[in-house]
């Protein structure tokens, strides 16, 4: 049986575990360290080499970082959420601290992997994958396999412009889909309407219990996340959407919000099927250790 092992970067923190067959054996999560990429590098080479010492058979490894990628993999071009991660020599630096080559793949496109072969999405011919949590970011899947596009940025669905003049995102676009929907949109706007600290999961909580300013704004991000499946709807045509991430896992409230949005946009064109995503704060980290044995 194939065992393999995969790293999830997020922007606050790092998991990473073991994958047999389908099956995911240990997982590990510390926090992203913030004083730059040569310590977050660090910090995977020392947990893949902790991991290989319990499992030596496993020498296949994957990395998903939250940023778009070079068109040979080797390189982030930038990850927009994590302080000082730009155009980051990935797989160098890691084959200099581990002594091996490392598989370098987007987080959402690993996580869109997972899915659709262990996840939500299996036996799906299309599908597209999103994640709402510190960014959003998507990953499409056409009969099994990722579509990266020519330059490698097919799914950068955050950084779509939804709103010319709008909030800015961490890639610097004014109104991306990310600064007005994503988790740090969600509590950043909601901070503002209630005039204190608001996190995205209290702004979803005060949202359903009735509070209107709530409503507002997490009522605004499902419509923007909502619209944009639609229109994905418009020019794809996947047989089914997965939706995963942090945002996501507030449930019923989250999904019908989104639902409805998609469905009054795509009215007259298909149906949009949306549905949970079974890997949950797995996904990524099965994600990379697939991508690791697909090359
Ligand atoms: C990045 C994507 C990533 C997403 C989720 C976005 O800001 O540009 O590459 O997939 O966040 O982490």
């Amino acid at each position: 049986e194939t065992i393999s092992i995969g790293v999830d970067v997020g922007g606050t923190k790092i998991a990473t575990g073991v994958l047999r067959g389908d099956e995911l054996l240990t997982r590990h999560v510390q926090p992203t360290p913030e004083t730059g990429w040569e310590a977050v590098l660090d910090a995977i080479a020392a947990q893949v080499l902790a991991l290989q010492g319990q499992h030596p058979e496993a020498r296949l490894v994957g990395v998903g970082v939250p940023g778009p990628l070079n068109s040979d993999r080797t390189r982030v071009k930038f990850a927009p959420n994590i302080y000082g991660f730009t155009d980051v020599p990935m797989v160098d630096g890691l084959r200099d601290r581990l002594g091996q080559r490392i598989v370098l793949e987007n987080d959402a496109k690993a996580a869109a992997l997972a899915e659709a072969h262990l996840g939500a999405a299996r036996g799906a011919e299309s599908s597209i994958y999103v994640t709402v949590s510190t960014g959003i970011g998507a990953g499409i899947v056409l009969n099994g396999r990722i579509w990266r596009g020519r330059h490698g940025i097919a799914g950068e669905l955050g950084h779509i412009t939804v709103m010319p003049g709008g909030p800015v995102s961490g890639a610097g676009l004014d109104g991306a889909l990310e600064a007005i929907a994503s988790g740090t949109a969600i509590a950043r706007d909601a901070s503002y309407a209630l005039n204190r600290d608001v996190s995205t999961a209290e702004a979803f909580e005060l949202a359903q219990q009735g509070h209107p300013a709530a409503r507002r704004v997490v009522g605004q991000a499902m419509k923007h996340i909502g619209v944009a499946l639609a229109d994905l709807q418009k020019v794809i045509d996947p047989e089914v959407f997965v939706i995963g991430g942090g945002v996501a896992s507030v449930g019923d409230y989250f999904f019908l919000g989104v639902q409805k949005a998609a469905d009054e946009y795509a009215q007259g064109f298909a149906p949009v099927t949306i549905r949970r995503a079974q890997l949950g704060t797995d996904a990524g980290v099965i994600g990379a250790a697939l991508a690791a044995r697909h090359g």
